[in-house]
C-alpha cells in the first residue's frame, strides 16, 4: 500500500526529475544551420566570437536529425516553404521554433509579394521571435535565453507569454 509520505517522496522525486530534464533539454538547444536570407548574416553573427552562442548550449548542426531549434533567418519565400517543413518535420522533439527578422515573422518589406509567405505561424508554432531589419544578433541570443528560460519554467506551452509573431 503506498502511503501519503511515499507518495508524497514520488511526487518530489519524479518533480524534480522533470525539472532536470527541462534544464539540460534547455541548456542544450542545437539550432539547424539553415539560413533563407540576409538575416542568416545576423545568425551567423550571432554564433561567431562576439556573442558566441556556443556558451548558452546553442552548437549548430548542419542535419536536422541532431537539431532540435530551428531558427527562420530570413525572407521564406513561397517556393521556399515545402523545404523548411519537411526539415522541421525531421528535426528532433520537443523542438522549438524562433522567427528572425521582419521577413520571416511577417513578410518584413516582401509582405505584399506574392512570392513570399507573410503568415509563418500559420504553417509552423513560433515560440520566439527577434524583431527588426535586420534584427540585431544579441537580440537572437537574449530571444533564446529567454526561451530557454520559459522551457524551464514550462511555460512556452503558454502562448500569452510569448511575443506577438506578427508584430515585426
Ligand atoms: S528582415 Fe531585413 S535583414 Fe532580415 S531577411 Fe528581411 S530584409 Fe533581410
Amino acid at each position: 500500500m503506498v502511503t501519503k509520505s511515499m507518495k508524497i517522496k514520488s511526487d518530489i522525486l519524479f518533480s524534480t526529475v522533470d525539472l532536470m530534464a527541462r534544464w539540460a533539454s534547455a541548456k542544450s538547444m542545437w539550432p539547424l544551420s539553415c539560413g533563407l536570407s540576409c538575416c542568416a548574416i545576423e545568425m551567423m553573427h550571432a554564433a561567431a566570437s562576439r556573442i558566441d552562442l556556443d556558451r548558452f548550449g546553442c552548437l549548430f548542426r548542419s542535419s536536422p536529425k541532431q537539431a532540435d531549434l530551428m531558427i527562420i533567418a530570413g525572407t521564406v519565400t513561397k517556393k521556399m516553404l515545402p523545404q523548411l517543413l519537411n526539415l522541421y518535420d525531421q528535426m528532433l522533439s520537443p523542438k522549438y521554433v524562433i522567427a528572425m527578422g521582419s521577413c520571416a515573422i511577417c513578410g518584413g518589406l516582401y509582405a505584399e509579394s506574392e512570392s513570399v509567405v507573410s503568415n509563418i505561424q500559420d504553417f509552423l508554432r513560433i515560440d520566439a521571435s527577434v524583431k527588426g531589419c535586420p534584427p540585431a544578433p544579441e537580440k537572437l541570443a537574449e530571444a533564446i535565453l529567454l526561451l530557454q528560460k520559459r522551457i524551464i519554467e514550462n511555460s512556452h506551452n503558454d502562448q500569452s507569454t510569448s511575443s506577438s509573431p506578427c508584430s515585426p
